[in-house]
């Protein structure tokens, strides 16, 4: 199974320049291959006997000529440009399969990342060699051990990182403790609510967080104002390109300030969730979870900040990694089930629930209902008779493949996938 492991580097500032020009150079390749994919794209619309674009044909194109045209390109590994092109022939496939959107153009500054194939640099204990940079010290050694396939360094915040991704052969991890199943209910007031009536509320410190985070954004965009000001541009008025405002030293640490807290608020959220799904794995060998809507709840802006808070389908993939690694399943319930509006005691339907209602007595059984504990209950039962048909007529478990959000609204039953752990961003080679 394919493994990834990402690891805070200490790079001194020579090894910190290089991995910030490499990065650089990776944007620059990317983007030169996305313009030079569109163009061609449009020619071969134009004229059927032009060849497609494709990534090898992009690659081969851009080595022909940076050596006269883009010199600078062969201070840095030549990884950086050659894998940015591969990973942009994989957004494009993403984007065919309706797994993500058109690819973008790259910015600078933000997410800064090139990658390294498996014969460009090597780990030992808690170092990484880069041929021409030499060690690099990393936090911690590597965890997994197995065949390493590849490496992307990126910066986050002001910090680098590197993740290594490795195909383990790990040992199959121990069964679930089995103690029976539980639905799960990703809800607004808890992070998660179990048919078992238990409510795991997310990190407690978030909210301080977001609200420094709030304070630090206004902040900076003052500075932004000024800087407009400045230039002589009215506070409203679009910046014409071109101009550059000046960066005063007083933004630049704002910005880093900023930059380092949105990645403490997505440290902290990963790890809350990393430790619901491997306590969920650990102990239910069957676990059944809604499909949300998500982009239908966006458009809820009450729901909205919860939901991208919760991250549903960074939910989903640890759960469907982690139960496959322990031969566990998880459920996925149809996205259009009526988890909340079905009454788990006596099954009858209400016509409506509105999002404020917290608790309900059941006008027909009286049993009163905490609404998400409801909605965990009724999922688990919808799970339960999904696996029994599907074990019933294997053919069932053919019929949901691996759409997450595309594929319409059929009831995935299947062995949880093992080979999510690395996403499509990662994989290459
Ligand atoms: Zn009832």
């Amino acid at each position: 199974m394919l493994m990834a492991h990402k690891i805070a580097l200490n790079p001194n500032n020579t090894q910190a320049t290089y991995f910030a020009r490499a990065s650089g150079t990776a944007r620059f390749a990317y983007n030169w291959a996305l313009a030079e994919w569109q163009r061609q794209y449009e020619a071969w619309k134009a004229d059927n006997s032009l060849p497609k674009p494709s990534q090898a044909a992009l690659r081969r194109q851009l080595n022909a000529i940076k050596r006269e045209q883009y010199p600078w390109m062969l201070e840095v590994t030549k990884n950086a440009p050659q894998l940015a092109i591969m990973q942009l022939g994989e957004a494009f496939k993403n984007f065919w399969a309706g797994r993500a959107k058109y690819p973008k153009f790259r910015k600078k500054g933000v997410h800064d990342r090139f990658s390294l194939s498996n014969d460009q640099f090597s780990v030992k204990g808690s170092r990484i060699r880069i041929p021409n940079l030499g060690w690099v010290r990393m936090r911690e050694s590597l965890r997994f051990t197995g065949k390493i396939l590849s490496a992307t360094l990126s910066r986050v915040a002001d910090r680098w990182f590197v993740s290594i991704t490795v195909d383990t052969e790990e040992p199959p991890k121990r069964r679930a403790e089995n103690q029976g199943e539980a639905g799960v209910d990703l809800g607004v007031s808890a992070l998660a609510t179990l048919s078992t009536g238990e409510k795991v509320i997310g990190p407690k410190s978030h909210k301080a967080l977001l609200k420094r985070q709030k304070r630090l954004s206004r902040s900076l965009s003052r500075k932004h104002l000024a800087a407009k000001a400045k230039a002589g541009l009215s506070l409203r008025q679009a910046i014409p390109k071109g101009v550059r405002l000046p960066v005063s030293e007083n933004a630049k640490k704002a910005r880093t300030r900023l930059s380092r807290l949105h990645a403490r608020i997505a440290n902290i959220r990963q790890d809350a969730l990393h430790k619901l799904t491997s306590d969920l794995t650990r102990r239910f060998p069957i676990i059944a979870i809604e499909d949300l809507n998500v982009r239908g709840m966006l458009k809820n802006h009450h729901l909205a900040r919860s939901i991208a808070d919760m991250s549903f389908f960074e939910f989903r993939r640890q759960l469907e990694y982690k139960a496959g690694r322990r031969g566990g399943l998880v459920v996925v319930a149809d996205r259009w089930f009526a988890s909340s509006k079905i009454c788990s005691v006596c099954a009858v339907k209400q016509d409506t629930m509105p999002l404020a209602v917290r608790q309900w007595t059941c006008p027909d059984c009286g049993t009163i209902h905490d609404r998400d504990v409801n909605a965990a209950r009724n999922l688990l039962a919808f799970g339960l008779a999904a696996l029994s048909r599907s074990t019933a007529s294997s053919a069932g478990r053919e019929a949901c493949g691996e759409g997450g959000t595309g594929s319409g609204s059929r009831t995935g039953v299947k062995p949880a996938s093992v080979k999510q752990e690395v996403s499509a961003r990662t994989t290459y080679g």
